[in-house]
């Protein structure tokens, strides 16, 4: 990777304009230095998200979608912003709308580890009259070797302590890799909380991507269900570690879900200039996108953050990214 590439001057003036001007973009809230093998949280960047005087004393929901890179989380990120704008039944856009947010440079984005959030914190009124503040959230790294795995978990723990909603981004299948990954963050997070609770997490929805077996288990939620019972289910058979990671599972979130999508088509995958319109997109696709978007963020399926079974505030968040922060750093 270098840095001296001609995209980056360009690049950073333009972010020093955009944040000038606070244009809504994605924020770097916690950087990896992958020699260093640290974390830093950007706190006045965070600061400047959640002490913002319409958002800082409603209770937030955050949404984080996790994974590897190159899995089509911007470009998921990328509709759920359409829909936190729009907030009608046209949210999901026209024929020829390029995506923007998120991948908003393409191809030209680095894959950085780390955690980026939506600069905007979209205040949503709940059907029970309660404002409440959302904070879209985009973790990323790669579980490839040692040295990585441990620096991953570390970030995915970070973010799964604090998020209400985590949406683990994989591609065609769950393997048992996943699921030990899975589990190593969980671990981590856990020895962080300082209190034990019986459920430390919330929400976890496992989001299959390019799911190709629909004939098995047809796409969608209800579908991703019986998937996900069937692949987390312990069997007397299996081998202790395989039915430890299981167990550990169901032990660490209240609620646990699974969408499974289908691929959107070649010129998504494989066409360079593919720029995110509706267009271009499989038809099958488009119509679970739009049942998947509204299952994670319609008002009414919107979950508070709570830590210890209280639902806490922007504010409150803010103080939890730096106390657990101040764990990893030692
Ligand atoms: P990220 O690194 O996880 O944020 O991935 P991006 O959203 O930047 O997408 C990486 C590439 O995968 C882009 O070329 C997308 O057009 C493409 N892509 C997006 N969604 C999907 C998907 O569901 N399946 C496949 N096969 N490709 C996708
Ligand atoms: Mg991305």
């Amino acid at each position: 990777k270098s840095d001296t590439s001609p995209m980056r001057c360009e690049e950073e003036s333009d972010l020093l304009k955009e944040e000038e001007l606070d244009v809504a973009r994605p924020v770097q809230i916690v950087v990896a230095d992958e020699e260093e093998h640290s974390f830093s949280l950007q706190e006045e960047a965070l600061e400047r998200l959640l002490l913002k005087e319409e958002v800082q004393d409603l209770n937030v929901v955050v949404v984080s979608v996790a994974g590897a890179f190159r899995k089509g989380k911007s470009f998921l990120l990328d509709f759920m912003l359409r829909y936190m704008y729009t907030q009608s039944e046209s949210w999901v856009g026209t024929e020829e709308e390029p995506l923007t947010g998120f991948s908003w440079r393409g191809g030209c984005e680095r894959e950085t580890t780390g955690i980026l959030a939506w600069s905007e914190v979209f205040v949503v009124k709940k059907p029970d009259g309660c404002k409440v503040a959302v904070l879209l959230i985009d973790t990323q790294g790669a579980f490839d070797s040692q040295s990585t795995i441990k620096d991953c978990a570390t970030l995915f723990a970070l973010s799964t302590m604090t998020s209400s909603v985590m949406v683990y981004n994989l591609s065609q299948n769950v393997q048992e890799d996943d699921l030990q990954h899975l589990q190593l963050f969980t671990e981590y997070g856990r020895l962080a909380m300082e209190e034990v609770y019986e459920k430390p997490f919330q929400s976890l929805m496992f989001l299959i991507r390019d799911w190709s077996y629909p004939y098995e288990h047809p796409y969608g939620l209800e579908g991703g269900q019986s998937f996900l019972e069937k692949r987390l289910q312990v069997k007397q058979n299996q081998h202790e570690e395989l039915q430890n990671v299981r167990k550990h599972i169901h032990s660490c979130f209240s609620n646990i879900g699974c969408f499974l999508l289908p691929h959107p088509g070649l010129k998504v995958a494989t066409n360079p200039h593919f720029d995110g319109r509706l267009r271009d997109i499989d038809d099958e696709f488009k119509k679970e996108l739009v049942n998947l978007v509204p299952t994670l963020l319609s008002p009414e399926n919107l979950v508070e953050k709570e830590i210890g079974g209280v639902k806490i505030t922007c504010r409150d968040l803010l103080q939890y990214f730096k106390a657990y922060m101040k764990i990893y750093q030692g």
